[in-house]
């Protein structure tokens, strides 16, 4: 049973007491707890260790309101001697500045654990896995709403529901995206969804976690305090099912869903009728057709798979999850087509931040004579899924960043075969490396920002990456259309 009672004390008299909002960040979630626990009549301040360049975007949102910043820097006063600590998920829980506040009895909570403690709907959906989080989230949510309910959606996917929470009712859906770090906040909560959802699991934040481990055990947090008669929906095909199934975790009932041939009862893809299905004991039901789908590849034929699961657990029709499939566009930054450059196609897929994305963004293109733009921040995963998917798929690959040393050997130590030829590119800015990226491509082929790594270094965050790569995009256009 979740336990938000501290969160529900502090609420019954917010008045004048001080809260301090620890990372503002830029995605909404610091954001979405200054603004709201301000509006309760709360002495809000805000620190973050960047400074105000980087928080620009948040800080523009804040103007006007009397809730004090601190960039740069942490004070222990802020920390030691309030209230009520909001921490963002970016803020490692061990940090010393945490630390001292526990020391010193200040209870530390997140944005996601103040909503869940508030939320009033009835019907909560959460998503989380290694890969294929938002455009899941975004699609059970779009299901939904084409099935007619009224649907709110937030969490990791970068909107605080915070300041929409005097308008959600009891019968509203809401689609949470939950990432490692906010389950790992929600652990001590006992809280899991009624509804679960995990996409698939891969080492991911191991710089973060320490080890794959600890990782997984964070992410389990979404099916872990899950009574008998609730639903986890678990992709069959790989690990997610030993890890968060009946075997790794009690929880839920499973609904699995894979992309493997065969029947067998949760959601599957039926590739003689060219139709996704879910088979429950009370017999097959059809939801989306195979053909005609503006997304690419087949993953993304799989997040539609879980999103289904978790629409249709909240009530969603047949009739709205097909309608909703075929017209879903994709989400930003996510294998988003920019259009064409002199005759080649560039896709971007910024945030592609772990090498299973990049992989899949890949093979999801494989076949158009492929230059890839891939690199970044270390985290400290393996790269060799990215290298072998790259020789296979790539005509060229165009490296960047902190793990381009890296990248770089692996290339080298398969290149030294001599069996398959590749031109291989080390670029030492972003520009160059776009600029690199044109005059590699072939008239008919395709260049993908798909980095496999994430973006601090070179970025704030993906989505800076994801617009300077659309800026190079249309620029390149403009040049070519207005010639020299
Ligand atoms: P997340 O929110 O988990 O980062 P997104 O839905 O934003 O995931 O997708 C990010 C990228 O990850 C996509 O552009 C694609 O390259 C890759 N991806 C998406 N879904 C999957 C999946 N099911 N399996 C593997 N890779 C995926």
């Amino acid at each position: 049973m979740a336990d938000f009672s501290r969160e529900l004390e502090f609420f019954k008299n917010p008045k004048g007491r001080r809260v301090t909002i620890a990372g503002l960040g830029v995605f909404g979630g610091g954001l979405g707890a200054a603004l709201y626990l301000s509006s309760l009549g709360c002495r809000v301040l805000v620190t973050d260790l960047k400074g105000e360049k980087a928080l620009a975007s948040s800080l523009a949102q804040l103007s006007g309101s009397p809730i004090e910043v601190v960039l740069g820097k942490h004070r222990e006063k802020d920390f030691c001697d309030v209230d009520l600590i909001v921490a963002s998920p970016a803020v490692p829980r061990d940090s010393f500045h945490l630390t001292a506040a526990r020391k010193a009895g200040v209870f530390v909570t997140t944005e996601i654990r103040l909503f869940l403690a508030r939320c009033p709907s009835r019907h909560l959906a959460c998503i989380t896995g290694s890969n294929g989080k938002s455009t899941t989230t975004s699609l059970a949510a779009s299901m939904l709403e084409y099935s007619g309910h009224r649907v709110w959606v937030g969490g990791n996917i970068g909107v605080s529901l915070l300041s929409h929470l005097a308008e959600i009712q009891e019968d509203d859906r809401v689609v949470l995206e939950l990432s490692s770090f906010q389950l790992d906040a929600l652990n001590s909560a006992c809280f899991s969804p009624r509804v679960a959802v995990v996409t698939n699991i891969s080492p991911n934040h191991l710089d973060r976690h320490g080890t794959f481990d600890s990782y997984v055990d964070a992410k389990r947090t979404i099916v872990r305090h899950q009574c008998p008669e609730d639903i986890r929906i678990l992709f069959s095909d790989d690990e997610t099912l030993a890890l968060f199934g009946p075997e790794g975790v009690e929880g839920g009932r499973v609904l699995p869903f894979t992309g493997r041939v065969g029947s067998g009862g949760g959601l599957r893809l039926d590739r003689e009728r060219h139709v996704a299905v879910l088979e429950e004991e009370s017999g097959v039901q059809d939801l989306f057709p195979l053909a005609g789908l503006k997304l690419l590849g087949e993953f993304n034929r799989l997040n539609m798979l879980a999103a289904s699961g978790a629409a249709w657990q909240l009530g969603a029709t047949c009739k709205g999850i097909a309608k909703a499939a075929t017209a879903f566009p994709g989400v930003p930054h996510r294998l988003e087509d920019l259009g064409l450059v002199e005759g080649v196609s560039f896709y971007n897929d910024s945030v592609a931040t772990t090498p299973e994305s990049s992989m899949a963004a890949m093979t999801a293109l494989a076949g158009t004579k492929l230059i890839l733009i891939a690199g970044g921040y270390d985290k400290g995963v393996s790269l060799d899924g990215l290298v072998d998917t790259a020789m296979d798929h790539a005509a060229g690959v165009i490296l960047l960043g902190a793990t381009e040393e890296r990248l770089r050997r692996g290339f080298s130590e398969r290149l030294a075969g001599g069996d398959v030829s590749m031109s291989l590119f080390s670029a030492g800015t972003f520009e160059e490396a776009c600029e690199e990226s044109l005059r590699l491509a072939a008239p008919g082929g395709t260049v993908l920002l798909s980095p496999g790594c994430a973006s601090y270094g070179m970025f704030e965050n993906f989505v800076e990456r994801g617009e300077a790569f659309r800026s190079f995009v249309l620029e390149a256009r403009q040049r070519v259309s207005t010639g020299p």
